[in-house]
């Protein structure tokens, strides 16, 4: 009988390559404990489009003993780490056990790193008081060649796309939905047995194992609208009754 094909990108597909690191004797870590000389794995998820999708991954991988640091943005149109739902889920990756970071859209801010320095902390203290706990380590996203090479510096924060975890570890990312800069297990850190840091997006590994990436995100759209329908439905009796008048309607 054939085996089922695991899907690369799928909750499974993800157990199975932070195993196969683990298999070459790594260790996960946290950003403060890590380091590049020696076999440590850093997994990293910057949170982009669905905070909802980061909880399922972080559950799959709290059940396998695996500690991640989930880097969440407060500025963004996908979601609200703010709101009810928002802030439950970004307590729960904490409560899983692993650590909360900052995902900070440095365009939003006057680009100096003085600025950027400045709006770090006021951020960080924002979500630190969501989650209850102090939030140490930050990441760019969507990050500029400029912001890359200026090294922003937080005082007491790890910046996580300073020399040391970019140069220093190994670095591999996913992107869109794929592998674009060579898969992982062919990285030749590992081999080197130096630190690894490996950054992944959750939408790309939940959902339907199947699924494309550009299926991923219509999923995560039509999740979103639902939500705000339910939400207006919520807030305007007006929007309801139309809308339970057209259902009756069509029934
Ligand atoms: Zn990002």
């Amino acid at each position: 009988m054939a085996l089922p094909v695991v899907s690369e990108f799928s909750l499974n597909g993800y157990l199975s390559l932070i195993e196969s690191i683990r298999g070459q004797g790594y260790q996960v870590k946290r950003y403060a404990e890590a380091s590049s000389s020696a076999r440590h794995l850093i997994l990293r998820h910057d949170v982009d489009f669905d905070l909802d999708q980061a909880v399922r991954m972080a559950e799959a991988e709290a059940q396998t003993g695996v500690i991640a640091t989930y880097f969440i943005l407060l500025r963004t149109e996908m979601y609200n780490a703010l709101s009810g739902e928002g802030a439950k889920a970004v307590i729960r990756l904490a409560e899983l056990g692993h650590d909360v970071g900052l995902h900070f859209d440095a365009t939003l801010h006057a680009p100096t790193k003085a600025a950027l320095a400045v709006a770090v902390r006021e951020e960080a203290g924002v979500l630190s008081g969501i989650v209850r706990k102090v939030v140490n380590v930050f990441s760019f996203h969507r990050p500029s060649p400029d912001v890359l090479n200026d090294e922003v510096q937080v005082e007491g924060m790890i910046n996580a796309y300073n020399e040391q975890f970019f140069r220093a570890f190994g670095y591999c990312s996913d992107s869109q939905g794929a592998w674009r800069h060579g898969p992982p297990l062919a990285h030749p850190v590992l081999a080197e047995g130096r630190g690894f840091h490996l950054l992944t997006h959750p939408i790309w590994w939940t959902g339907e194992p199947n699924a494309s990436p550009q299926q991923k995100l219509e999923s995560f759209l039509k999740r979103r609208i639902e939500l705000l329908d339910r939400e207006i439905q919520r807030n305007c009796r007006a929007y309801r009754s139309t809308i339970q008048a057209n259902s009756s309607k069509s029934a």
